[in-house]
């Protein structure tokens, strides 16, 4: 079997049955049935948050807080993340402006995000990538003296603390994914967080047609709704998640100790931050040592990804201008496989054969 980049945690079939089980009893399958209101309930708790809205992926939530906050202007965005952050802003009619990113975290640079504000700039929409937040508190002043909305891709940042508050308290809205291969999971999942409870409420009935009860709408809506199936397998994952994060924990811990850091850089987290140990991206030094380690691993089975390659500035319909930096790291960097389950021995080779390939 192949190791590859990620292995999504399935938690013990009974657990999931007997989540299937109330469904059945229940008779009903979606509309915010039983279990999703459980599973909101749950995840609030847990990340002591006030508000939240499970969706039926990540994507819908990006899509829904840029139809209601971004106007169809100028979105100031990062050009290193995965592709949905920009393609949600391009769908929802606005454009993209690109600003390169911070050399040591990889995300959106805050200093330069003033020199690319318009006067059509509405908002700016910026991912935690690999769980590692923006600089919230610098971005966060800007957006006010500029009257500019904020709103977060926090796909990878589930559990994450930023400043002893969870990350999704930051900006005018956070999103997150639930997919298979995120930290917590649904299969296909999402959620969106606001603290503004104006703001809750649109966000809340623009998930669901914009009803306002079964004959009267509030306004526009879209379909964002998560159905009873996919929250049982939420509810099924939730009471694992200290072990998921444990176990996660061990596999950085081991690469950090025996990875021949002189000749790759790993990923800086920004201080102050309680992280998750969702990705283990590495930088090479150049794209030719990248390729040569990974036809190395790949021979043995073991596939690492691209993420994220290529720097999204440089997809032909973005219409990017050049990002330097953003363009230089995508090119080089290779995330190591990271799941619960990987052995020792499993580490140690995909180690040793990165180690002998260095050179
Ligand atoms: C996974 C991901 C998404 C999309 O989430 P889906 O649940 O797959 O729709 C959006 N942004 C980033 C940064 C992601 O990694």
């Amino acid at each position: 079997m192949s190791i590859n980049v990620t292995q999504t945690f399935f938690p013990p079939i009974e657990e999931y049955q007997s989540q299937i089980q109330r469904i059945w009893d229940n008779r009903w399958l979606t509309n915010r049935g039983e279990l999703v209101l459980e599973l909101e309930e749950k995840l609030k708790a847990h990340l002591a948050i006030p508000n939240i809205i499970i969706t039926n992926n990540g994507t819908i939530p990006l899509q829904i807080a840029l139809k209601i906050l971004g106007g169809k202007g100028e979105i100031i965005t990062t050009p290193f993340s995965y592709v949905a952050t920009m393609a949600a802003i391009i769908w929802e009619d606005c454009k993209p402006v690109f600003v390169d990113i911070d050399e040591d975290h990889w995300t959106i640079d805050e200093s330069k995000i003033e020199s690319a504000i318009t006067p059509n700039t509405t908002a700016i929409l910026a991912t935690h990538v690999f769980g590692n937040p923006c600089n919230v508190l610098a971005i966060e002043l800007i957006a006010k003296k500029h009257n500019l909305k904020v709103i977060y891709d926090a796909a990878h940042a589930f559990g994450i603390k930023y400043m002893d508050k969870s990350i999704f308290e930051y900006g005018d809205v956070s999103t997150c994914s639930f997919h298979a291969t995120k930290i917590f999971h649904t299969g296909e999942g999402g959620a969106m967080f606001t603290k503004n409870n104006e703001l809750h409420h649109k966000l809340y009935y623009s998930h669901n047609f914009g009803h306002n009860g079964p004959l009267a709408f509030h306004g526009l809506g879209i379909n964002g709704k998560i159905s009873e199936l996919q929250a049982a397998m939420g509810l099924a994952v939730f009471p694992y998640l200290e072990e998921i994060f444990k176990e996660r924990k061990r596999v950085c811990e081991f690469y950090n100790a025996h990875l021949d850091l002189k000749l790759i850089s790993t990923l800086k987290i920004r201080e102050g931050t309680d992280w998750n140990y969702s990705y283990y991206p590495v930088i090479f030094k150049s794209e030719d040592m990248l390729l040569k380690v990974q036809t190395a691993l790949n021979k043995e089975n073991i596939i690492p990804r691209r993420y994220f390659y290529p720097s999204l500035n440089t997809v032909p319909y973005s219409n990017g201008k050049v990002m330097p930096i953003s363009e230089h790291i995508a090119a080089r960097i290779l995330c190591l496989p990271l799941y619960t389950t990987l052995t020792e021995s499993e580490l140690n080779k995909i180690v040793s054969i990165i180690n002998n390939n260095l050179c």
